[in-house]
């Protein structure tokens, strides 16, 4: 059992899916409710904490990304893991430990949907083809399945600004459940 007040989130998935969004969304909702208000969320967004933190080892062009330092990645996420009420939005989800995490969101997107999103960003063909092949051979979900214990993982839809709200929704709703549980812990400890 997780010694957290509050859970940490991983809301991963293809890039495009709509991680970032989600997790902006998730972070305001949380901070909003008053069920969970009192709680210092924060939306890592784990891409930007490696450039920001030098977690990288250069730039690969071929590749438009960072060539990620893993080691060193985990050793400055450790430091800010630790007090929870984290949303973590990563397209890599299985490299954390799995301690760290308390829920895991995958989203999911239509692949005609996701080469349009890639394109609009502005991607690389051959990167727009390279996510467009992993996000059909399901290959965020597969791993975050073999990295974390089955109830921890669930997959939801991002196609429609819809299906975010309700995303948000119930991840919200998981969080209220989260909670009351962890409490119910604490007071059978006393
Ligand atoms: P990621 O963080 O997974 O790379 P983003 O959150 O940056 O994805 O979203 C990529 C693009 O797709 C953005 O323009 C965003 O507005 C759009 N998008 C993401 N999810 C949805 C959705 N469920 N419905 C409509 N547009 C979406």
């Amino acid at each position: 059992m997780t010694a957290r007040e509050w859970p940490n989130i991983l809301i991963t998935g293809t890039p495009g899916t709509g991680k970032t969004t989600h997790a902006a969304l998730l972070v305001e909702a949380l901070q909003q409710a008053p069920e969970t208000s009192a709680a210092p969320w924060q939306h890592l967004n784990v891409g930007d904490f490696v450039k920001e933190k030098g977690c990288h080892q250069g730039w690969n062009d071929e590749w438009q990304s960072w060539d990620v330092d893993e080691d060193k990645l985990l050793d400055e996420l450790e430091l800010v893991q630790g007090q929870g009420a984290k949303v973590l939005d990563w397209h890599t989800c299985d490299i954390f430990p799995e301690r760290w995490i308390d829920l895991v969101v995958v989203l999911r997107c239509d692949h005609a949907k996701l080469w349009e999103r890639l394109e609009k960003r502005g991607y690389k063909l051959n990167k727009i083809e390279e996510n467009n092949e992993a996000e059909i051979m399901e290959v965020v979900l597969a791993d975050a399945r073999e990295s974390y214990a089955e109830e921890v993982v669930v997959e939801l839809r991002s196609e429609s600004p819809e299906e975010m709200e309700e995303n948000v929704g119930r991840i919200l709703q998981w969080v209220h459940g989260w909670r009351a549980n962890n409490a119910d812990d604490s007071d059978d400890e006393a």
